[in-house]
């Protein structure tokens, strides 16, 4: 049966694959410890799981298709050869036994290890077998669940599997990279939760916030995904196939003609020079920082490190991590910020979930709770600033008492490694985020104390319109020219101009290409975003003449009127 699914669109670009459907078993397996007196019964308990899901993928040569059935069977051969596979179950079974943990999390474990190892192959056939592994091992998840199994995926191995699941987190969302799905769909999610970011830096269509995707595609459905409208069409007639791939070719060729603007500068048409810069999540993004040719790393969401891990990485991981940017950005300018952990970015097993995350204990507020923590993560990053143009950035300041503590720290830590004679830059730059209200209606104190600021919108307008971004019942109220945000952009831009401190944004604003001439018009000159939208957004830099657009932009920020607001910024937009 046909029909269209509309959700909210993240990231542009058109899919045309399979659904392979996540089972939330796979992706939110927890982790406990089991008293000792139990663990034979856990490991007994797995191995049920194990023998039942034999017994059904042997089941399943019934339902063979049979213009299919040589394939069919191979498949069902190499999932039940994974099955039997002692690196999965013998060495499940191992884990659970020496470290008293739940079945589920030692298969997901062994999981990940294969995985890796499948990838590390030369050889593409075998590196593909990893996808198989996944679909195996959450079979067992599922039976264990007590759920049914899926329905098997196409026989042929397709390449373009599009992801489906009820929601995936930011932390799950990094693992999936390596598994390149053509497309992902959620059903929960706002455009600007971290699951979007981290999907828009995928390069990757991608639609959130579709209620109920999981529940209607079924597993090897065909899909075309429109990530610029947000709409997936299920198993759609031969025609709509076939304008879509039309499309996408035609997209294929737009994205070609952008890749030579790569070494352009990017200048407006009357001559002033844009800064645009990259946000990236994990140093292995430096490889797209450098494909789209940013010139410097504007965020560098060091959190990130943070997530899929037990424990915290030491001083020496962070170091080197933050070293391997900083080299590898060849004395280009790299601004990390501090961990902003908390809310929609939680560590495993975090001790505690506040009853309102968004408004916790996150960012600086944790860091400067846990003083251990945060002084590591100062070392490292002191110390790598010995190594090229490192500057840091602190999240969520409200005001000057966190400013002032978080100085001190710095100044602390600074001191300490002087004493012991490490070697770090003394004249560091130390900026602020201004994503508070607060803290943009008491700028002056921060273009006192801070050497820099960037502008993060995503939580700007999360706080400011008191919506939470990564709920899409609201997402429709998410609204970047609401004159409130407006009015707070355009004053926190043209008070730090005034006082010649460096101002960027660094939020999804800065990449949307509908908001760039809006940004250049309220004084905005260093621009930082996803690597996959730093092109485009040089395009739009490169037709603009900020003379002409400066009128326009004022009428916007004097207009209050929604309406009028979207038809000055067509204007402001066209030609
Ligand atoms: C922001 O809030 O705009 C920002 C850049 O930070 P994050 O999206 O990581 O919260
Ligand atoms: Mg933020």
């Amino acid at each position: 049966m046909s029909f269209s699914l509309h959700g909210l669109p993240v990231s542009n670009g058109i899919a045309i694959g399979h659904a392979h459907l996540v089972s939330h078993a796979m992706l939110e397996v927890s982790h406990y410890v089991l008293p000792k007196n139990m663990v034979h019964q856990e490991v007994a308990r797995l191995n049920e799981a194990l023998e039942a899901t034999r017994k059904e993928l042997a089941g399943l040569r019934e339902f063979r298709p049979q213009q299919a059935a040589a394939e069919f069977d191979a498949f069902l051969d190499l999932h039940l050869m994974i099955l039997a596979d002692e690196h999965i179950s013998t060495a499940a079974r191992e884990m659970i036994v020496r470290e008293q943990c739940n079945a589920e999390w030692a298969l997901k474990t062994q999981m990940e290890t294969l995985v890796s190892q499948f990838e590390a192959f030369e050889d593409a056939y075998l590196r593909e077998r990893k996808t198989d592994v996944v679909q195996v091992v959450e079979r067992v998840l599922q039976t264990m669940s007590g759920q049914p199994g899926h329905t098997p995926p196409s026989a042929q191995h397709d390449k373009n599997l599009i992801l489906v699941a009820h929601d995936v987190s930011p932390a799950d969302l990094i693992q999936l990279k390596s598994h390149q799905f053509s497309a992902i769909l959620t059903d929960l999610g706002g455009a600007t939760s971290h699951t979007a970011i981290v999907a828009r830096g995928l390069n990757t269509p991608c639609i959130v916030g579709l209620h109920h995707a999981r529940e209607l595609i079924k597993d090897n459905d065909m899909l075309i995904i429109d990530g610029e409208q947000g709409v997936v069409l299920v198993n759609p007639d031969k025609q709509l196939l076939a304008e879509y791939k039309l499309r996408q070719s035609q997209l294929d060729i737009e994205r070609q003609k952008l890749k030579r603007l790569k070494t352009a500068h990017a200048n407006t048409l009357d001559g002033t020079h844009i800064e645009l810069h990259a946000n990236i999540e994990m140093p292995q993004d430096l490889i797209e920082v450098k494909e789209n040719g940013a010139t410097g790393i504007g965020l560098f969401r060091s959190e990130f490190l943070f997530l899929n891990r037990d424990h915290l990485p030491e001083e020496e991981e962070q170091f080197e991590a933050y070293r391997s940017v900083v080299e590898g950005m060849d004395g280009l300018p790299v601004t990390i910020r501090t961990f902003d952990l908390g809310a929609d970015k939680q560590i495993k097993n975090a001790s505690r979930v506040a009853s309102n995350p968004a408004l916790g204990l996150r960012a600086i507020r944790l860091c400067l709770a846990e003083p251990q923590l945060f002084r590591t993560q100062l070392r490292a990053l002191l110390r790598a600033s010995a190594y090229g143009k490192l500057k840091i950035l602190v999240p969520m300041l409200s005001g000057v008492a966190e400013i002032n503590q978080t100085l001190q720290f710095i100044e602390t830590t600074k001191q300490s490694l002087a004493a012991e004679g490490i070697a770090y830059n003394p004249e560091i730059k130390i900026g602020g985020m201004i994503e508070i209200p607060a803290a943009a209606l008491s700028l002056n104190v921060f273009i006192r104390k801070l050497d820099f600021l960037s502008i993060g919108t995503n939580d700007l307008i999360q706080y400011t319109l008191a919506i939470d971004r990564t709920d899409e019942e609201v997402s429709h109220l998410y609204d970047p020219l609401h004159p409130a945000v407006l009015h707070l952009l355009a004053h926190v831009i043209s008070s730090a101009n005034k006082a010649e401190v460096p101002i960027s944004v660094c939020g999804e604003m800065a990449g949307e290409v509908a908001y760039t001439r809006l940004l250049l018009g309220m004084g905005l000159r260093n621009f930082s975003m996803n690597s996959a939208q730093l092109l485009a957004s040089k395009q739009r830099v490169l037709t603009t003449s900020l003379p002409e657009i400066l009128p326009l932009t004022l009428k916007i920020l004097r207009a209050d009127d929604p309406l009028k607001i979207q038809e000055l910024l067509s204007k402001l937009n066209a030609g």
